[in-house]
């Protein structure tokens, strides 16, 4: 890192950072030396795990907090991202948080991060979203930004960022047809993208975000459960915990070697071992797999694209790198995969990029990005059969291009009805009921016979993914913005909210990596017993001892070899070591 740190800044002006908030892991990034650059964090690793847990008056944030999902998991949230935008609430001890707020301590951090790696202070950002993310989702993302003190003027969806990235990296200009497959944590994105030239535009996405890395997390276990006979819920919290580690593990030691094995300890009244390969994890996950050809075929069938057609397949997403996973987009698509560089890192190169392309750079001003809209919007209209359930009317349908204004005219139902009600809707379900309802808006119309009498609904969706609803009648017009009806957050309470959040302390960046030792040694202590317990005890109170002296030089030695401690300790726990110790 000899780089000037200021050479990012334009004539003074602040950066723009890109961030991808991930459901698992999180990654900033800004356009730096003409290329998107990724910024460490304070343990100077690139993926910081979207973990936030609360420790007395402090927030801990990253990898210290993902150590306490074992050792305190009551006052640790993880996957949050998967509720943004609904009212859920997380009680981590006395504190209450929205799945908005506990982004916005992700954000924060990534911010400080930044901050660090630039040398200047940043405002703003470009946040990535799913391509799936609905309206409310979309809004939550944007005042998690704010709740960390980031303007975001901007989202950008996975995929784009991702396919951007790749055309950057790769200098390809050519034009070609890609299918960009993003597997994460919690959720999958399938899109249809064209390029050509300078021009990177979006056919079609699809995409489910409920299916994840995390579901072959919970089938590993499963598996694990019906061979011991063990049942997850009946674990002491601690193994259970240990579990899903492990069974994480094993999914990544699977993605090394496509006929290696891996295998699952744990001691619960007695010791049970569990073996697992590929082809066990392949059959026993075969609902995933049927569920990744569903959300493929719809993305090829939108963008009315044959898989031949097809010039590559971009992989995306740290779930990506699972062998079984290419192995069975292969064979569904006959077509070559492309790994450009690690999966999990390439939607932060994109919204890096994008961040340089907001900040107006020389370089890569002339990039064109094209959006569609990932869902259809609609009003609600009359159901003769059955009044109560009213029929979605699609006005901009899914995958149109964005930004996008269409205009469509409804007449009234009733004999000398006064008003008309626009209900708006947002989803692909014939009933409206089974759709998202965004809000309504009510006009007055002149008297007269069913069916005389209309008005024009005009809806305007932009890429930053609000909605304008423009209503005329022969009397009056009305325009409505429809942004946060599912949460409606006002100005002033955003502001009051953030008063209250700032004062809340993010533990300091600088103490970053004694903190992660203290909370891996809790989590050690939490899953051991015996005299092993009893030796990561008193090297923790040694460790704290050094660390009350404050001298750096002492500390620093005293944490290598307190860390040196703690791998042996993982270590052994790996090779089922300390279960003879107890003897
Ligand atoms: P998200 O975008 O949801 O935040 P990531 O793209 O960082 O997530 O992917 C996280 C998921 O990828 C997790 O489920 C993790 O277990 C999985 N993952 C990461 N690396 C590997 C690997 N080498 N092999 C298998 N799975 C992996
Ligand atoms: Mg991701």
């Amino acid at each position: 890192m000899e780089e000037n740190p200021y050479e990012n800044l334009v004539n003074g002006q602040m950066a723009i950072i890109g961030i991808d908030l991930g459901t698992t892991n999180s990654l900033a990034a800004v356009w730096k030396g003409a290329r998107g650059a990724l910024i460490p964090n304070s343990l100077g690793e690139l993926l910081t795990p979207s973990v936030v847990s609360v420790d007395g008056d402090e927030i801990l944030v990253g990898r210290a907090a993902k150590e306490r999902l074992i050792s305190h998991p009551s006052l640790t949230a993880s996957s949050f991202k998967r509720f943004m935008g609904t009212k859920k609430v997380y009680s981590l001890g006395r504190k209450n948080f929205t799945p908005e707020e506990l982004s916005s301590f992700v954000l924060r951090r990534l911010k400080e991060d930044a901050e660090v790696f630039l040398g200047s202070p940043v405002d703003e950002a470009v946040i990535s979203v799913p391509a799936y993310f609905n309206d409310n989702q979309r809004s939550a993302a944007k005042r998690a930004g704010l709740l960390a003190g980031l303007k975001v003027e901007r989202l950008i969806n996975e995929p784009s960022a991702a396919a951007l990235a790749c055309r950057v990296q790769e200098e390809e200009s050519s034009s070609e047809r890609c299918l960009v497959f993003d597997f994460g944590g919690g959720t999958l994105d399938v899109s249809v993208v064209e390029c050509f030239e300078n021009v990177i535009e979006i056919l079609a996405i699809s995409g489910n975000n409920r299916l994840g890395g995390d579901d072959f997390d919970r089938i590993i276990i499963d598996c694990f459960c019906r061979e011991t006979g063990l049942s997850l819920a009946a674990l002491a919290p601690e193994n259970a915990a240990s579990l899903l580690a492990q069974a994480e593990q094993c999914k990544r030691l699977l993605s090394e070697d496509a006929n290696g094995s891996a295998t699952i300890l744990l001691e619960e009244g007695g010791i049970f071992s569990f073996n697992l390969t590929n082809k066990k994890l392949v059959e026993a996950a075969t609902p995933i797999f049927n569920e990744i050809a569903v959300v493929v075929r719809r993305a090829l069938q939108d963008s009315e694209t044959r898989p031949l057609q097809l010039d590559r397949v971009l992989l995306v997403g740290g779930s990506s790198n699972m062998l079984t996973v290419q192995k069975y987009l292969e064979g569904l698509l006959r077509t070559r995969l492309l790994k450009s560089g690690p999966p999990e890192l390439l939607v932060a190169r994109g919204v890096g990029i994008y961040a340089g392309i907001k900040e107006r750079r020389e370089d890569i001003r002339d990039l064109v990005l094209t959006d569609v809209c990932p869902f259809t919007l609609g009003v609600a209209v009359r159901n003769k059969e059955d009044p109560k359930r009213s029929f979605m009317s699609p006005i901009i349908e899914r995958n149109n291009i964005l930004p996008s204004s269409k205009t469509h005219r409804y007449f009234t139902a009733s004999e000398y009805q006064t008003q008309i009600e626009i209900e708006v809707y947002q989803g692909e379900s014939l009933y409206c009921d089974e759709n998202l309802k965004l809000g309504s808006l009510t006009i007055n119309v002149p008297s007269a016979p069913k069916g005389v009498e209309g008005v024009d609904v005009r809806f305007t969706y932009d890429i930053n993914g609000i909605l304008e609803v423009e209503v005329r009648s022969d009397v009056k017009t009305m325009r409505k913005l429809f942004v946060d009806e599912g949460n409606p957050m006002s100005q002033e309470e955003i502001e009051r909210r953030l008063k209250e959040l700032m004062a809340l302390k993010i533990h300091p960046r600088d103490k970053e990596e004694n903190r992660l030792l203290l909370a891996r040694a809790e989590r050690c202590y939490a899953e051991t017993s015996g005299s092993l317990r009893e030796q990561i005890s008193l090297a923790l109170r040694h460790f704290l001892r050094e660390l009350g002296r404050q001298e750096e030089r002492s500390t620093r030695n005293a944490r290598e070899r307190f860390a040196k401690f703690l791998d042996q300790v993982d270590w052994s726990r790996d090779q089922n070591a300390y279960f003879e110790d107890e003897g």
